[in-house]
């Protein structure tokens, strides 16, 4: 029988994810595929591990990829950190705090929102105010992907250890592109995505959890609700002497290849550059996008000092249809940016700037193709661009 099948287009990624994929983390992905008991597996776990701690600024022994996407970090931490009614304090400012909160209430928490409107950070006095009526864990969005707003993550952690809470973050758009240093801000566990700043086809879920979480978990009296994600089985996978043992343990079968390319692109994210320039080629790629967008009559949502670098958004230029102008980005151009979610639909555009994507050339062709698309010359955008680059 003859199919015919769509054939897979060469896109530039940069929506809110996933991002552009290197060749070298496809090549990588390409490699043959063994056993995941093989001892040549083994070590490729390790490396994936050590790279995985350097990304994330933790000596934490119990750093690993989980299997499955974001979410499934999302998952990961709720089911080993968070018991049934526990009081657990929630940043929500957009889409995943609210998928947070969510998760929380279904895993029976006894869930405290603190909420600010979508596009700002929540001010960290109204966590401390709901922290200071007692906690046992407190959940925030670092990287705000739905708006593009980094959650500014002061004096929490001393308040949740003053009540033996634990602080979890979600640091999906974070972890290799905007600043963030687990074991210095005292955070307790944390996970995140390879689809964002990574650069890595989605399906892991960088994950990390320091002592105080682990003892947590050392007290259930009974094992957690979720079989795939408790962490205690997982490691023993994983890093068999963190779990008390000494040869790694069947649990599931981990995705070999995508292993291989993490591994792969955790290499470019931490020994291409080191990981204080990659924060701040972000940095400056932000600005500069910015500045260009801005001539063509786009605002960015987050007011200055709140912005997360990886991710800028911005209000589409007045009188435009913006899904026809992202369609025709994505058709005509090959290039994906990502509109608004939720309240923010139809008014905003979601521009990722990950990786491989915090460079000039790839945010001029983006920035040419929308001066084409909406009829506007592209001398002043590009030099604003430009402009952005040299400051
Ligand atoms: C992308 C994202 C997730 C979910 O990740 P998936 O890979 O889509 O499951 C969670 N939180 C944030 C902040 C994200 O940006």
């Amino acid at each position: 029988m003859n199919r015919t099948l769509t054939e897979v287009p060469r896109r530039l990624l940069l929506g809110s994810g996933p991002s552009i994929v290197p060749d070298r983390v496809l090549e990588a992905l390409a490699s043959p595929t063994i056993g995941h008991m093989d001892p040549a597996f083994a070590a490729i776990m390790s490396e994936t591990i050590d790279l995985l701690r350097e990304a994330f600024q933790t000596e934490n022994l119990a750093t690993l990829p989980i299997s499955g996407t974001g979410s499934a970090g999302m998952e990961a931490l709720v089911a080993n950190f968070v018991d049934p009614g526990d009081r657990v304090v929630c940043g929500v400012h957009g889409l995943f705090g609210e998928r947070m909160a969510d998760e929380l209430a279904r895993a029976g928490a006894d869930v405290v929102r603190v909420e600010a409107e979508w596009g700002r950070a929540i001010d960290t006095e109204r966590l401390l105010a709901a922290a200071r009526d007692g906690l046992d864990a407190m959940v925030v969005v670092h990287a705000e992907t739905s708006t593009g707003v980094a959650q500014p993550l002061d004096g929490l952690a001393d308040a949740c250890r003053e009540q033996d809470a634990l602080l979890l973050i979600d640091c999906v758009t974070s972890l290799g592109g905007h600043p963030l240093r687990i074991d210095d801000w005292g955070v307790d566990a944390a996970f995140s995505g390879t689809q964002k700043c990574l650069n890595c086809p989605p399906g892991l879920a960088p994950f990390t959890a320091g002592d105080r979480a682990l003892a947590k978990l050392d007290r259930r009296e009974k094992p957690g609700r979720s079989w795939y994600f408790d962490l205690s089985l997982v490691l023993g996978y994983w890093s068999p002497k963190q779990a008390g043992g000494t040869a790694r343990a069947y649990h599931h079968t981990a995705p070999i290849n995508l292993i291989y390319a993490l591994r792969e692109a955790l290499r470019i994210v931490v020994e291409d550059e080191p990981l204080e320039a990659a924060w701040e080629r972000h940095r400056v790629a932000h600005h500069a996008l910015r500045d260009a967008l801005g001539v063509l009559g786009c605002t960015r949502l987050a007011p200055d000092g709140e912005q997360l670098h990886p991710l800028l958004g911005v209000t589409p230029p007045d009188g435009i249809d913006e899904a026809k102008v992202r369609t025709a980005l994505l058709l005509e151009h090959d290039i994906e940016i990502s509109g608004g979610l939720g309240p923010l639909t139809g008014k905003l555009w979601r521009v990722g700037v990950m990786g491989a994507s915090a460079r000039p050339e790839p945010q001029e062709r983006l920035v040419g193709a929308l001066c084409e698309l909406l009829g506007a010359t592209p001398d002043e955008p590009l030099a604003a661009l430009a402009e952005g680059w040299r400051a």
